[in-house]
């Protein structure tokens, strides 16, 4: 097990809207598939790739739903590299009235139609296992309540298993031997290049 490539995309990704909280008032993280980028292969989708998307107001664009603004403050791609697009302090619009204390983390496929990467499962684990560490639940966009407002839509979908990957988080943090102060697992989260 190897710490995953965390890039800070922060400054491309801006979309001068800065919606500000404290990082402990982050409770959970929540998962969303994403793969709806016109002629853009998954495996060349990147964080900066996807805040031009939200970028793009017109009609049925990504952003014409949230006003211009990035909706995740994580993607991670296909090869399991995380882009940090948003700081931990800064909320996108990615599930209703669950933004401000939910770290919206968009994971790079279709699982509707396919399983994620092992990379992109080992890195996510990676990132929940800190993510328990400082008291957040792990929840798929769909599971939550009034998170969507299309009743039909299964985000992140059935291929990424969600029971899995909170049994592994659960161990991955045991074996992160950082005991139960959530500082802890900030400092590490910090030291591996994640932006507060
Ligand atoms: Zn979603």
């Amino acid at each position: 097990m190897v710490d995953p490539i965390i890039r800070n995309r922060i400054e491309e990704c801006a979309d001068g809207k800065r919606h500000g909280r404290a990082i402990e008032e982050i409770r959970r993280a929540i998962l969303h598939r994403l793969s709806f980028a016109p002629g853009i292969p998954d495996a060349e989708l990147d964080g900066a790739a996807v805040a031009r998307m939200f970028a793009d107001r017109t009609p049925y664009a990504a952003g014409s739903y949230t006003r211009g603004e990035m909706a995740y403050g994580i993607v991670i791609l296909t090869s399991g590299v995380i882009d940090q697009c948003l700081e931990l302090g800064d909320h996108g619009q990615h599930a209703g009235r669950w933004n401000h204390t939910g770290l919206g983390i968009a994971v790079v496929g279709d699982f509707t139609q396919h399983a994620p990467t092992p990379q992109q499962m080992e890195s996510l684990t990676w990132l929940c296992a800190q993510g328990l560490g400082m008291g957040w639940s792990i929840h798929g966009h769909t599971e939550i309540d009034g998170a969507s407002n299309d009743p039909r839509k299964s985000c992140p979908g059935p291929y990424m298993r969600l029971d899995w990957l909170r049994e592994a988080a659960v161990q991955r943090r045991k074996s992160l031997g950082l005991g139960s102060d959530p500082d802890r697992y900030a400092q590490a989260l910090y030291g591996a290049g994640v932006t507060f």
